[in-house]
């Protein structure tokens, strides 16, 4: 457990609360993907117009993503219904989406979604136990990016903002990863910086990995992080031995303290 995960459990309850007497009206969708496999989309939404030929454009997108993951996770979610909920007052938490370990995902705005935020909240239908931030965070944030760029979907610029205003920083002084294997890791790191910063390394992080060892080693670690809900930094290290016989020389500086050595391409 992080300090960042145990407020999110506190304000998505707030949330939710005031999201349910918000909320103007609400849409189903349903997407079909298989004779076994049918997934309710609820949209539930602020404005009392909401533009549903949109909605239907953003379901047909959440159909591709299911069937994307399904080559990642090996899975389709196990929910019959995912709630997508418009909340506008969610950015007095710097975020534009949230899902609290399951069906509902919170978002700011549909007029202008972010999807990398919107597809990351997505990703933690599946992941959302799993503990070690830099896993969990980390995948939710390259599997939307890899998502949306093998698709040919934009970016959001929000996102992609904040990805290489971190990487700057990353440049004059180095981070540990969330949650990362030091016991004194609180102590250690810089608070301003700690979690954003940390995200944006973790996302770095399983770029850098896909960039050097294809698509296998990323399916290899999901699919754990989903089975494992303690998976940790020596299981990520254990996977990569599959691909290299120096899979330390990939995590240090990433997982380890010190210099990092390996940077990935950044393509943005
Ligand atoms: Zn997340």
């Amino acid at each position: 457990m992080n300090d960042l995960f145990e407020y999110f459990e506190k304000e998505f309850d707030n949330i939710i609360k005031k999201t349910e007497k918000i909320d103007k009206s609400s849409i189903k969708e349903n997407i079909y993907i298989s004779k076994e496999n049918n997934i309710d989309i609820i949209f539930k939404y602020f404005k009392e117009n909401q533009n549903l030929e949109k909605l239907k454009i953003l379901t047909g997108f959440i159909k591709k993503f299911f069937i994307f993951m399904k080559k990642i996770s090996g899975k389709y979610p196990k929910y019959k219904e995912i709630y997508i909920v418009e909340n506008r007052k969610i950015n007095n938490l710097d975020f534009s989406g949230i899902n609290k370990g399951g069906n509902w995902i919170i978002i700011e705005n549909f007029d202008n979604l972010d999807y990398w935020t919107f597809f990351h909240e997505m990703i933690h239908i599946y992941n959302f136990h799993s503990m070690a931030g830099f896993i969990v965070e980390g995948f939710a944030d390259f599997l939307s990016y890899l998502f949306l760029t093998t698709n040919n979907f934009s970016t959001s610029s929000k996102h992609k903002r904040l990805i290489k205003k971190h990487f700057r920083r990353l440049k004059t002084k180095d981070f540990p990863l969330y949650d990362s294997l030091k016991k004194d890791y609180n102590k250690t790191v810089d608070k301003g910086y700690k979690n954003a910063q940390a995200y944006s390394k973790s996302f770095l992080f399983w770029k850098m990995i896909y960039e050097e060892f294809g698509i296998d080693p990323i399916k290899d670690a999901f699919r754990m992080s989903i089975k494992n809900k303690k998976m940790n930094a020596v299981n990520v290290k254990n996977i990569l031995k599959k691909y290299t016989d120096q899979p330390i020389s990939y995590m240090s500086g990433w997982i380890l303290t010190g210099d990092y050595y390996h940077l990935p391409k950044l393509n943005f």
